[in-house]
């Protein structure tokens, strides 16, 4: 649903900016910023700029700060939208007289431009994600050589996006000449349907729609699920696909699923997939989290004292599954510190006090119950026989998923976990988390499923 963005709000989020940048980077940049509405459906927060230079601009150098700080202050992660319009354009959206659309001219700047912020020099390497980063790396060097096209995959917030754009970034610095284009599924298909839908002008507009995405050297296509039942663009899409592919030109596609996972329009495009390159992103394990968290912190200036330290790693451990998520909770320590006028130091009691959706929320709703019951649901299971002794695989292995989830994701001890499952031995439980710890190094679709319940209790 579309609303206005709340101004009271607003001026707490230009604060919370203020914190984190220079005062006159602030005053020419960000103070001018008008809030036009928040969609919380489609996760989008608009804002409007007088002055097309700067829109442009901010876009650029400043979105990463708006977002990290609209989050912090609204509790949820949106995509800002930063669009130029006139004083009158904003007054009639901000009094609902006006719908907002964004023009094809916003559009093609706010989803195409590659974010510089976005490169391999900060994308750090863990066991989750080395191959997905090797293929991308040699893919960048060489493209349209050996791994082409390359499919990303892997859950939200684990750094596909981060890839692409890392890609799209080193080869233009390598080959300038090239042309790179990364664009969202969600705008390939909002600029498809506007051709489509365009009485007048359909045919030009379709033709520059596909002299746009047919010349280019390189194509970054974002979180293709998108696409998913919705046939004409799946079928442009393929179009897109083939032309590129038969003039050896590099395609790079990410999606949250493995291809054999998505409905894509028919065989034809997910046989192309399926014999491809595939790299897969896991969730990071805590080693990981920690070294992304410190660079993150690194990169922000911040002094990584003991105190800070132990933040990183209280953070670490408790946001497992979305390095989004994970940062987004570092930021908003560092905001509320910055915007106190006390300037209170960041400590692990600082830091709990100020995330209290990860500290209380997390905690009190995932329990072994609800873990339980996800497991059984998923596998079609009785509750009953999660704590029954039956040894039948139908049975025993949810159970030790079941263990594993708990393990995973409640501060919960091995005896406890026994005690809620039928009171088992903790042995019985060690044996149950390691088990489908190792399955999950070797079978990646195995490693989904469960990342899939885990997905489903948060
Ligand atoms: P996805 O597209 O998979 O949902 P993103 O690429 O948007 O995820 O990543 C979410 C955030 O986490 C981004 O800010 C990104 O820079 C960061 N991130 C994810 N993985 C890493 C990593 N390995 N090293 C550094 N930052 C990472
Ligand atoms: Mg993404």
């Amino acid at each position: 649903m579309r609303e206005p963005i709340d101004q009271a709000k607003w001026d707490e989020t230009l604060n919370v900016i203020k914190g984190m940048i220079t005062d006159v980077s602030y005053r020419t940049w960000i103070s001018p910023l008008k809030p036009l509405e928040k969609d919380d459906e489609q996760g989008t927060f608009s804002l409007a700029c007088t002055e097309s230079f700067k829109a442009n601009l901010i876009r650029q150098r400043y979105l990463t700060e708006i977002e990290n700080a609209v989050a912090s202050v609204f509790d949820r992660k949106y995509r800002v939208i930063i669009s130029h319009k006139s004083d009158e354009e904003i007054k009639n959206i901000r009094e609902k007289k006006t719908i907002l659309k964004p023009t094809p001219e916003d559009s093609f700047r706010e989803e195409y431009y590659l974010n510089p912020r976005y490169t391999f020099d900060n994308f750090i390497v863990g066991s989750n994600n080395n191959y997905a980063h090797a293929i991308s790396l040699a893919v960048a060097e060489s493209p349209a050589d050996t791994y082409n096209p390359l499919f990303i995959y892997g859950g939200s917030g684990l750094g596909k996006t981060h890839l692409m754009h890392a890609i799209g970034n080193f080869i233009l610095q390598k080959y300038p000449s090239k042309k790179v284009l990364y664009v969202s599924s969600e705008m390939f298909t909002t600029e498809l349907i506007a051709a489509l839908n365009d009485p007048t002008n359909r045919n030009s507009k379709l033709n520059s729609f596909k002299e746009k995405y047919r010349t280019v050297d390189v194509l970054l296509i974002d979180d293709i699920q998108f696409i998913e039942g919705k046939d004409a663009t799946q079928l442009e899409f393929f179009h897109t696909f083939n032309t590129l592919y038969n003039q050896q030109k590099q395609i790079v596609i990410s999606s949250d699923r493995q291809p054999s996972k998505l409905t894509l329009l028919d065989d034809r495009l997910r046989s192309r997939f399926q014999s491809d390159i595939l790299a897969d992103i896991q969730p990071p394990d805590f080693e990981t989290r920690v070294a992304i968290l410190r660079h993150k912190a690194e990169e922000e200036g911040q002094n990584l004292d003991d105190d800070f330290l132990q933040v990183i790693d209280l953070i670490a451990e408790k946001v497992k599954f979305n390095v989004r998520e994970m940062e987004s909770a570092l930021t908003r320590v560092i905001s509320f510190s910055a915007v106190d006028k006390d300037k209170p130091k960041i400590t692990v009691a600082f830091a709990k006090s100020k995330l209290t959706d990860i500290f209380d929320s997390r905690d009190s709703t995932i329990t072994c119950e609800t873990i339980k019951t996800a497991v059984c649901k998923k596998y079609g299971i009785k509750l009953a026989d999660m704590d029954s002794k039956k040894r039948n695989r139908e049975y025993a292995r949810p159970r030790q998923i079941a263990m594993y989830l708990c393990r995973e994701m409640t501060d919960l001890s091995l005896p406890q976990i026994g005690q809620s499952f039928g009171g088992k031995d903790h042995t019985t439980v060690l044996h149950a988390c390691n088990k489908v710890a190792e399955e999950m190094k070797t079978s990646s679709f195995f490693a989904e499923e469960v990342h899939s319940i885990q997905e489903s209790l948060q």
